[in-house]
């Protein structure tokens, strides 16, 4: 932690800071320039408040220089780190594409949808059993009985589910269904005490992104999930909520590269939130993989207008078959295999 003093400092504020850090077990190089004093901290300075140095008579400002993350930091870990999901990989050389619908609704409509998923190539599954709504009048997704559907739809096929947990008190349920991938969404991006239960499983977690997260906030998340025991996190992009009415959220193409420096973890995107229109799927997903995901979570429904969620972001299946074939080729240009 480096601590920049106020110009015109006196003697007693530098020694109050340097006796400061003493009581917090640190040590304290100071640097006297000509117009500046600087404290360096000396030592293990993770569970340290700033607030409590910046507080202090004399100091302008606080750095830190180690990361508050650890355990998901690529500074401590530098190799990619591979999810083994039913022995399908996510996060290395193999591209991965997760698709379905945004919503479990009958199981007719889950039969349809995880064979048109098979049929387009899609090695995951994705579909809410537990949808979190803007209103609560909307439909709010079939409950444990559509994590059932989607099983049974979902092993005809073989194909490991995604699927979203909203509550605590359902982590039992999805334990007993066998979730493949725990998917936590946007909105419970900080909800602590959800992140520390699954943080106590080992069941894969893709962590989306809140809707005004900041990176170093999400990734602080992704560290509860860790800090838990559980290392078995993906990072999804979905875009982030700006000033712009023309689509539903901004993808953050740039996060993708500094996500990469900054974690060992997957990095996927779903481009269906972020745009909120199937018109602009493919341009997101492509450019996507192109700023280096490991993968996407797209939604695809079988009869798009007929969604009982999200139907203006579904793709048809054709569509999604479409779209799997458009993306191949940059998938291996990028380096990767699909
Ligand atoms: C979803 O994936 O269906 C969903 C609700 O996404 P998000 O949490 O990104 O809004
Ligand atoms: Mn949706």
């Amino acid at each position: 932690m480096i601590i920049i003093m106020r110009s015109h400092v006196t003697d007693e504020e530098v020694n109050a800071v340097e006796n400061k850090l003493k009581g917090l077990g640190l040590g304290a190089n100071i640097s006297r320039g000509v117009e500046r004093t600087i404290i360096g901290a000396i030592g293990e300075e993770r569970s340290i408040h700033k607030e409590s140095l910046q507080a202090l008579s004399g100091v302008e400002d606080v750095i830190r220089v180690v990361k508050p993350y650890k355990i998901v930091a690529r500074e401590w870990h530098q190799e990619n780190t591979i999810i083994d999901i039913k022995g399908i990989p996510l996060g290395g050389k193999k591209f991965q594409v997760i698709a379905g619908p945004c919503s479990v609704e009958t199981q007719e409509q889950m039969d349809l949808a995880a064979e048109k998923v098979a049929a387009a190539g899609c090695n995951f599954m994705r579909a809410g059993a537990f949808k979190p709504r803007t209103s609560p009048y909307s439909f709010q997704g079939k409950g444990v009985e559509g994590l059932k559907m989607f099983r049974q739809a979902a092993d005809k096929h073989n194909l490991p589910i995604v699927t979203e947990l909203m509550d605590v008190r359902y982590l039992d349920d999805f334990l007993e269904y066998k979730v493949d991938v725990i998917q936590i969404g946007t909105r419970n991006m900080q909800n602590f005490d959800l992140l520390k239960e699954v943080g106590k499983t080992h069941v894969p977690v893709i962590l989306k992104r809140g809707l005004c997260a900041t990176l170093s906030e999400w990734l602080m998340s992704a560290e509860y999930i860790a800090a838990g025991g559980n290392h078995n996190i993906i990072l999804c992009e979905r875009g982030v909520r700006t000033f712009e009415k023309a689509y539903r959220n901004m993808l953050d193409v740039t996060a993708i590269p500094v996500l990469k420096k900054e974690t060992h973890l997957p990095v996927i995107v779903d481009p269906s939130h972020a745009g909120g229109k199937a018109e602009l799927v493919p341009a997101l997903s492509k450019a996507a993989i192109a700023a280096g995901a490991d993968g996407l979570l797209i939604e695809m429904h079988p009869n798009p207008c007929d969604a009982w969620c999200d139907a203006d972001q579904a793709l048809a299946p054709d569509e999604l078959s479409t779209l799997m074939g458009e993306m191949k080729g940059i998938v291996e240009v990028m380096g990767r295999e699909f």
